[in-house]
């Protein structure tokens, strides 16, 4: 069954099938700003690119996943200089960080992850190229404009009005972009290299036009050129990449090559909000992994979360839904413990599938499966699971069956039951507070006991009382 996926440029749904002969399919996903550690709203984007590689590759394709880092802009070089490091070694911190957590929430690595520092020359190859061809104009300081007005078609991804098409201030996700304030010819016009400027330090590289460092948008085209051709398969990336970065993307690729049809699919995914609200370090809401495994949620339970939406809807992140995916998570290993004990399997025995199987036994869990091959549904998927899980299987043959298509989904899904908890230190003062409240509840001082308590809420911990006892839990 061909994975079907809306594509943005089309505004169709349509199925993703290699169009190369080696059968290979070209995968390419704008990576990460390595300027401090990743947030959960990144990680729903790269969790969700994750979940459609893997899908890909349980319906039986190859895929070769090319993720970028971006080591060289504005915000690396003002990190790298506040930290009083060189940029490789302040960017090579932080994409190590990445990897850690990357590992910790299931993605799986891609085949390649090039970086742009890595690839100045293949950027200015192509710079050259643009200009060239016109595309492109040299400003008196010596930086490199795109010219929009020579390239006929620009906006056809985001379906943008061309007679509108005065300014890039602001991306679609309405997020004021890195304007480009030098000599441009139209507002329109964006920077493909910029001369070297005083507060970009050690940092700039020789080339044709002076001195200077490559613009942000010209990486991904320069890399998905050297990693995977003129055109490939899918590009991916946040909803807020689509204008500009992923519309001068194609610009500045079609233009240099010559080649139409840059990417056959484009794959844009919705924002992730905090608790109703856009993420941001003033409200205090803009969480990381380390920030949720301190308050006690495992990178399982947190990738369960990112997952829990359907991805082109913006997914509300909250505390409960963490309790959810907990209680989630807790239902399908005892659902598929029930259906281990049929089969006569251990636990250790439920082993994720090799990928790329040709055997096409699903049990009962094909509808599950067709789910997740129907514009990725994940939450579909897990409706599914759950409804196919309440019924006992059969027979021992049927519940081996079962286990299989279970498995293969689990895996394109990147869950991974059975994961090992993590349990928090319960903080010192916090455990203090709870014995005095403890001990003012006893006495029955309960004016004291519950001001204990608030003093415990406002710590970010939750005290259930037991006839007993009492157990403390993270999360007010
Ligand atoms: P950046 O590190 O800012 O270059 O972003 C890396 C990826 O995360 C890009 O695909 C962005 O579109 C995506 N992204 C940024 N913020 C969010 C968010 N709040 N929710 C989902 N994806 C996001
Ligand atoms: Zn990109």
């Amino acid at each position: 069954m061909p994975v079907l996926l809306h594509d943005t440029m089309s505004r169709e749904m349509r199925p993703l099938l290699p169009r190369r002969p080696d059968g290979v399919y070209g995968m390419y996903c704008c990576g990460p700003t390595v300027y401090g550690p990743a947030h959960i709203g990144n990680f729903r984007t790269f969790t969700i690119q994750d979940t459609l590689r893997r899908t890909l590759e349980v319906s039986g394709i190859h895929v070769r996943h090319v993720r970028n880092i971006t080591d060289v802009d504005d915000k690396t070089i003002r990190g790298a200089q506040a930290a009083g490091k060189s940029l490789a070694e302040f960017t090579k911190g932080w994409t190590d960080k990445f990897h850690a957590d990357c590992q910790a929430l299931e993605l799986l690595s891609p085949q390649v992850e090039p970086s742009a520092v890595a690839h100045i020359p293949q950027q200015i190859t192509m710079i050259a190229a643009l200009v060239a061809r016109g595309h492109a104009y040299v400003a008196k300081d010596g930086s490199v404009y795109f010219k929009v007005c020579s390239c006929p078609d620009y906006g056809k991804l985001s379906h943008l009005d061309r007679s509108n098409l005065s300014t890039q201030t602001t991306n679609s996700a309405g997020e004021a972009n890195d304007a480009d304030e030098y000599e441009r010819e139209s507002a329109a016009d964006f920077a493909l290299w910029k001369s070297r400027k005083p507060e970009d330090g050690p940092n700039f590289w020789p080339s044709p036009w002076g001195e200077g460092r490559p613009g942000w948008h010209i990486e991904c085209s320069a890399m998905s050129l050297e990693h995977l051709g003129a055109t490939f398969d899918l590009h991916a990336g946040g909803v807020d990449l689509c204008f500009p970065h992923h519309e001068n993307e194609i610009a500045q690729s079609e233009c240099a090559t010559g080649v139409k049809g840059f990417a056959a699919h484009w794959f844009h995914s919705a924002h992730l909000m905090v608790e109703g609200e856009k993420m941001s370090k003033s409200i205090g809401n803009l969480y990381t992994l380390d920030d949720l495994k301190a308050k006690g949620w495992s990178p399982m339970e947190v990738r369960w979360t990112l997952l829990s939406g359907h991805y082109r809807s913006p997914l509300n992140f909250t505390m409960k839904g963490l309790d959810d995916a907990r209680s989630a998570l807790g239902k399908l290993e005892r659902g598929l413990d029930a259906l281990l004990i049929t089969a006569g399997f251990t636990r250790a025995e439920f082993l994720p599938p090799t990928t790329h199987e040709t055997q096409t036994a699903w049990g009962r869990f094909r509808p599950a499966w067709e789910k997740l091959c129907d514009d990725l549904n994940v939450p579909g998927t897990f409706g599914e699971i759950f409804k196919t899980l309440a019924n006992p299987a059969t027979d021992v043959a049927a519940a081996r069956e079962d286990i299989s298509g279970l498995a293969k989904i689990l895996y394109a899904l990147g869950i991974t039951p059975f994961a090992v908890k993590v349990e928090v230190a319960i903080p010192s003062n916090v455990r203090e507070l709870a014995e005095k409240r403890w001990a003012a509840k006893q006495a029955k001082d309960f004016q004291g006991a519950d001001s204990l308590r608030n003093q415990i809420t406002a710590a970010g911990w939750t005290m259930l009382d037991r006839k007993d006892g009492y157990d403390l839990k993270p999360g007010a």
